[in-house]
């Protein structure tokens, strides 16, 4: 998703118009914090106003998640989304859209993963996204704090591999000895081979002294777009890779 100046473009070749008030909006839109799905299927027309000053932060997730069941709807009943334009299709238009405001631009990354064709695509995008969001995180703020390869948890230690490790069992004879192993998915550079959105999530007690803690339902999409079932395995599925996540995730 790029901005522009006075359009949004999204995905799946829609784009929205950003207005500075009320006066240049066609009569006929629809305000996406009221959908009535009745009028919606007697117009057979479906255009969105989205006005950040009207709408309140609390109800984001509520509003997405009626937008996403009234898409549902909108498609079963063969209504056109949006208007078709210039090749591309206008899904509505922004007003006192804030461009520095993240909420306002998480609420549109939800508009965005909404109108994509299938569940599949949809959680594929709100993985990646999410993904981005964490890597600009802990790689573009260095949150782990990593000096001569080490990370501020492992400082005094010789580990040069932040977390990316676990114990294997080994026994040996009537003992059992433990044996840090790196995590397979390490690649030769140290980064993950493995986009685990689990791993990105994860907070050692280093970070949570630094006051650093990602939690689910602070992150708008995971939040509004997955049920209790599906982030219990986002937190926990670590060490595994992109697809076998997502995989999981639309069985449940
Ligand atoms: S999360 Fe903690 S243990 Fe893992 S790399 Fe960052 S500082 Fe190190
Ligand atoms: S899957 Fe997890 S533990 Fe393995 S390399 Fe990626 S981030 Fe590290």
């Amino acid at each position: 998703m790029n901005s522009l100046k006075t359009t949004i473009n999204l995905d799946n070749n829609y784009y929205m118009k950003i207005l500075d008030n009320n006066n240049d909006l066609p009569l006929d839109v629809i305000n996406v914090e009221n959908i009535n799905i009745i009028n919606i299927i007697k117009k057979r027309y479906f255009l969105l106003k989205i006005d950040f000053d009207c709408l309140n932060k609390n109800l984001y997730k509520k509003i997405l998640k009626r937008l996403l069941f009234i898409k549902r709807i909108i498609l079963k009943n063969r209504i056109e989304i949006g208007v078709s334009e210039n090749s591309k299709k206008l899904l509505g238009y922004i007003i006192n859209y804030d461009k520095n405001n993240i909420e306002q631009n998480n609420f549109i990354l939800g508009i965005n993963s909404i109108f994509y064709d299938n569940r599949y695509q949809r959680y594929n995008n709100i993985y990646d996204t999410v993904c981005k969001y964490l890597d600009n995180h802990f790689y573009g703020k260095n949150l782990c704090d990593f000096k001569d390869s080490k990370c501020g948890e492992k400082r005094n230690t010789t580990s040069t591999i932040g977390c990316c490790h676990h114990y294997r069992n080994k026994l040996l004879g009537p003992l059992i000895s433990h044996n840090l192993t790196p995590c397979k998915y390490l690649t030769e550079n140290y980064t993950c081979g493995a986009q685990c959105i689990s791993c990105k999530l994860f907070t050692c007690d280093y970070l949570e002294k630094k006051g650093i803690k990602f939690k689910i339902k602070d992150i708008l999409l995971l939040d509004t777009f997955f049920n209790p079932i599906q982030k219990y395995f986002i937190k926990y599925m670590v060490f595994t890779p992109k697809e076998k996540i997502l995989k999981r995730l639309m069985i449940l």
